[in-house]
């Protein structure tokens, strides 16, 4: 499925995003994307304009932020004939891992990968479902670097414009099909 315009792809995914306020928080409003997920015009049509600025540029793994990027990542990985690397909350990969942590509002949080997951000068394209404050990004892209490896750019479904996540990974290119300002 090919379509026209990425405006009209992201115009059609925006309007069906929903708004779930106040989860898992009072005052998070969050971006549910499973009715993305359910419908397979959109899925496609989001994971053909996601890989569209990728299909000309050399990409080894797509690395996916645990859990929501698994699904996007995967699929995109599939998309670009390459391999895929699962970025997880820690406790969960099986083998030797190395960890990055960062800040939170309130707290931390710890993000990681097999610290054989890729060779030293590997291009990753890291993807995510949402770019919020952009910690988490941020976090994925400490640990390529600490392998070794080359971030290509990142990629989200939805960015929050409003809290300015990108300013903090601006040292990579950054795509995303839908923002909210
Ligand atoms: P951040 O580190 O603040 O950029 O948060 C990004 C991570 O938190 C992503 O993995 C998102 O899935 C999730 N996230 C943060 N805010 C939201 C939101 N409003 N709606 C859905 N997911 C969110």
């Amino acid at each position: 499925m090919i379509e026209a315009s990425s405006s009209a792809a992201s115009d059609r995914i925006k309007k069906a995003i929903r708004d779930i306020p106040d989860f898992p928080k009072p005052g998070i409003n969050f971006k549910d994307i499973t009715t993305i997920l359910s419908d397979l015009n959109l899925f496609r049509l989001a994971i053909n304009t996601m890989v569209e600025p990728f299909g000309k540029k050399k990409v080894d793994y797509v690395l996916g932020i645990d859990a929501r990027g698994f699904i996007f990542g995967g699929a995109m990985a599939y998309n670009l004939a390459c391999g895929f690397i699962p970025a997880r909350k820690p406790g969960k990969l099986p083998y030797r891992s190395i960890s990055v942590q960062y800040d939170l509002e309130y707290g931390s949080n710890t993000i990681c990968i097999h610290e054989d997951a890729f060779a030293r000068g590997k291009r990753i394209l890291i993807v995510d479902d949402v770019l919020a404050t952009g910690g988490t990004a941020n976090a994925a892209a400490e640990l390529v670097e600490k392998l070794g490896g080359e971030v290509v750019a990142l990629t989200f479904l939805v960015e929050l414009g409003f809290l300015k996540g990108r300013e903090k990974v601006h040292r990579y290119p950054i795509h995303s099909l839908v923002t909210f300002d």
